[in-house]
């Protein structure tokens, strides 16, 4: 068990070294890799001691999902949902499913989040999936698309609607009417195991539904949702910083026209825009966490803030650091090609860039109300 910051960090180090390029051309992270850092408690950091967590803040879980998300943005997407599967569960659930379900998850079982679906993207309101009560059971029906991690996962936290309210459940992937898709060669995130999940009557212990029935199901999904964006949020600041390293290294030892990139000013103007992006990113997500831990009634807009700014950034300057190495960063397998892919989609999910500009125009205009 890694006991403090330093320790988890070096353990990744330790697990991911420089394997995150093959992982992601084989689209696969191999599962002795997964479990232990599972088994290490550091795929969901925050998870309290008592249920064999590692307790951290959200400061120093961010600082370690920085760190991760700088050396593999694949196995960051699986700790952010693993994280979001756990925060859901310590949210949503009843102190009973804290004692039978956190433990799982810090002892290496895998678990992911599913809240899209066809015709629900950035509109979850639109969510089709049933849970049915049925006695002392539960019957869910419905699909989800582009789960993260749930290629690997053994639990599964689905979304869906129940009796004309919200409910979220959690289903072992082995019940009997799952099945599991994989996304065939996404744009980024290769190895991050996204999947679709098809569920056909599939019937559990109604234990199984996190806090029981008759909840809003708009207020649980953003309690799961606060969590990934902050994640997303500081692995986009891994990305940056990742970035910045590979460009600057290229910039001090390649030469052209009788000299190094460094020392041509428009060169120079990227480097320095990177690192005004690397410490942006860092400065907006600490002050999320602190709003996390200080338990401030201001932590939703300042995660939405967190997100937006480190994704966008982190798009930008993925696309910049491919601009400075050129043809040297331009192939597969290279670190900044992997960032550029893998930076897209992070404008994507856990509330798209348009939908965070939404939510903060809406927080503009209150404040000035
Ligand atoms: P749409 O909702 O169809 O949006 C298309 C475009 O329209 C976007 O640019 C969007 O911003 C814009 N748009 C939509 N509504 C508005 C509006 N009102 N105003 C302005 N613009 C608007 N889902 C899960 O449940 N679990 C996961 O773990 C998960 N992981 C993912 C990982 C990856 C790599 C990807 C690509 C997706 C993942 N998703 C996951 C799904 C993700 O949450 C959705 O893709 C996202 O919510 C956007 O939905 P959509 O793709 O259907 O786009």
């Amino acid at each position: 068990m890694a006991d403090n910051l330093a320790d988890a960090m070096a353990l990744v180090d330790d697990l991911v070294a420089d394997q995150a390029d093959a992982w992601d051309i084989a689209g696969l992270i191999p599962d002795a890799v997964l479990r232990k850092l599972g088994a290490s408690g550091l795929l969901c950091a925050q998870v309290p001691a008592g249920y064999g967590g590692l307790g951290m803040s959200s400061m120093d879980n961010g600082k370690l999902t920085a760190h991760v998300g700088s050396r593999c943005s694949s196995v960051r997407s699986v700790m952010t949902s693993q994280g979001m599967a756990a925060w859901t569960i310590q949210r949503l659930g009843s102190p009973a499913q804290h004692d039978s379900f956190l433990p799982e998850l810090t002892a290496g079982q895998l678990a992911a989040v599913g809240f899209s679906e066809p015709a629900a993207g950035s509109d979850l309101s639109a969510m089709a999936t049933e849970i049915s009560p049925d006695g002392d059971s539960v019957v869910v029906t419905g699909q989800k698309v582009w789960v993260t991690g749930a290629y690997y996962a053994d639990l599964l936290v689905i979304f869906g609607r129940c009796a004309g309210a919200g409910a979220a459940v959690i289903i072992p992937r082995d019940t009997p009417g799952v099945l599991i898709e994989r996304v065939a060669d996404p744009l980024g995130c290769r190895a991050a195991g996204h999947a679709g999940i098809r569920i056909d009557s599939a019937r559990l212990p109604a234990d199984n539904v996190l806090g029981g029935f008759g909840q809003s199901l708009s207020l649980a999904v953003t309690a799961a949702l606060a969590y990934g964006r902050m994640s997303v949020a500081w692995g986009c600041v891994g990305i940056l910083r990742a970035c910045l390293a590979a460009a600057a290294r290229h910039a001090q030892t390649r030469e052209q026209f009788g000299k190094r990139l460094s020392e041509h000013q428009l060169i120079a103007r990227h480097l320095a825009e990177l690192l005004a992006a690397e410490q942006l990113a860092t400065r907006v997500c600490e002050d999320a966490s602190k709003h996390w831990d200080s338990r401030s009634p201001d932590v939703a807009v300042a995660t939405v803030l967190a997100k937006y700014v480190s994704s966008g950034h982190a798009a930008r300057g993925a696309a910049t650091a491919v601009q400075v190495l050129a043809s040297a960063g331009a192939g597969d397998g290279h670190v900044v090609a992997r960032a550029y892919r893998d930076a897209k989609l992070m404008e994507i999910i856990e509330g798209s860039t348009e939908i965070c500009q939404l939510i903060l125009a809406n927080h503009a205009l209150a404040r000035a109300a």
